[in-house]
């Protein structure tokens, strides 16, 4: 049931691990006594998603997710037993899982978006080479009423020319 994890991008489970942690680390979550890190700077509460602590919350640097800051860690939650992390891992398998479908999802409304648009483009093609063809026939026939009229002009001049020799 877990194994769809290993199909999953790095990019992916990055930015769902962040989302996850932005979600769940919050300075101001404090049951009990404020913890400050050897920077004596507060240690905000993180939570945990490795793979043998997933969900568990501890204390950290403030820049513990940068370069792991001055090193201060203390759990705040106990072990939480194998049972549970299967069924941690799990839901985060179905959280993954969404993501994918969502974005799926999302990929198709831009499809659909490309499409209207696209047939707009189409409509607006069509509409410009019927625009063209009667430009084309008003030329054509232009040409033709010139041309007559030349032909009338040059006869006009040759039985003027008959006339007077
Ligand atoms: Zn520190």
């Amino acid at each position: 049931m877990a194994s769809s994890s290993t199909s999953t991008g790095r990019a992916e489970k990055a930015r769902r691990k962040v989302v996850l942690l932005r979600r769940h680390s919050c300075k101001e979550q404090y049951e009990g006594p404020r913890r400050y890190c050897h920077h004596n700077l507060l240690a905000p509460r993180w939570t945990s998603w490795s793979e043998g602590n997933p969900g568990r919350r501890f204390y950290g640097c403030p820049n513990y997710y940068q370069d792991g800051g001055c090193g201060y860690f203390a759990w705040h939650d106990g072990g939480f037993g194998a049972r549970a992390n299967e069924v941690i891992k799990e839901l985060l398998n179905d959280i993954e899982n969404l993501y994918k479908e969502n974005n799926h999802l999302r990929r198709g409304d831009a499809c659909a978006k490309w499409y209207e648009e696209l047939v707009a483009l189409e409509r607006e093609v069509m509409k410009m080479k019927s625009d063209f063809l009667v430009k084309e026939s008003e030329l054509k026939n232009v040409q033709c009423k010139f041309k007559l009229a030349l032909a009338t002009l040059l006869l006009t001049w040759v039985l003027l020319l008959l006339m007077y020799l």
